[in-house]
C-alpha cells in the first residue's frame, strides 16, 4: 500500500514547540487513517528536542543553504541548532523510505516541515517563500510534499498512482 508521511503534530498530537498540535478536519484524512496509510513522524522529536522548546527559524538563507552551505537554524535564544535540524531532516527521509511513502503532507511555516513558506529568521512572525529542511530533503528524494491545506491535491496524486496499477 502506498503511504503518506504526515507531520507528527498533524491530527492534534501536541508536539509543536509550544506544546500544541494542528487539527485536521477532512474526510480525506479520515479515509487515509482508516486505510492505514498515515505514517506520522516528527523530525524534531526524533533528535531529542523537548516539548515545549524554544521556537527556531532558518537564519540567513533558505533550507538549501542550511543543507549545503552556510545557512543556519537558530533558536530564539540564539542557540545554533543547525546540526540537529540537519539530522532531523535526514531521519524524515529515512522514515519515509522505510515505510513505502509516496508523498508527504506537512505543516507549513515550520523550519523543518514547511512546504511553501518559512519564517524569515527575524522571529517577528514574518514569512518568506521556501521549505523547511525535511521538506527540502524529501523533495530531493523524489517525494512530493504538500501542506495541510492541500489535502485535495495530495489525494488526487495518490489516487492517480493507485489507478495506474
Ligand atoms: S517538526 Fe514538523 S512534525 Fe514536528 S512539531 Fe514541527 S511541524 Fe510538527
Amino acid at each position: 500500500m502506498r503511504r503518506v508521511l504526515v507531520s507528527g503534530c498533524l491530527g492534534g498530537s501536541p508536539v509543536r514547540f509550544n506544546a500544541t498540535g494542528v487539527d485536521v478536519c477532512s474526510p480525506i484524512w479520515d479515509r487515509w487513517a482508516a486505510e492505514g496509510r498515515l505514517v506520522s513522524f516528527c523530525p524534531e522529536l526524533s533528535v531529542g528536542l523537548p516539548v515545549p522548546r524554544p521556537p527556531a527559524e532558518i537564519v540567513g538563507g533558505v533550507a538549501a543553504e542550511v543543507l549545503d552551505g552556510d545557512g543556519r537554524v537558530r533558536e530564539v535564544t540564539g542557540r545554533d541548532v543547525t546540526d540537529l535540524f540537519r539530522v532531523a531532516a535526514r531521519r524524515a527521509v529515512d522514515r519515509a523510505r522505510a515505510a513505502g511513502v509516496v508523498l508527504a503532507v506537512l505543516v507549513d511555516r515550520s523550519p523543518t516541515c514547511g512546504t511553501s513558506q518559512v519564517h524569515d529568521g527575524s522571529f517577528t512572525g514574518r514569512t518568506i517563500p521556501g521549505r523547511g529542511l525535511a521538506a527540502e530533503l524529501l523533495v530531493r528524494a523524489g517525494i512530493p510534499v504538500f501542506h495541510q491545506g492541500q489535502l485535495t491535491q495530495a489525494a488526487a496524486l495518490l489516487d492517480g498512482l493507485d489507478r495506474d496499477d
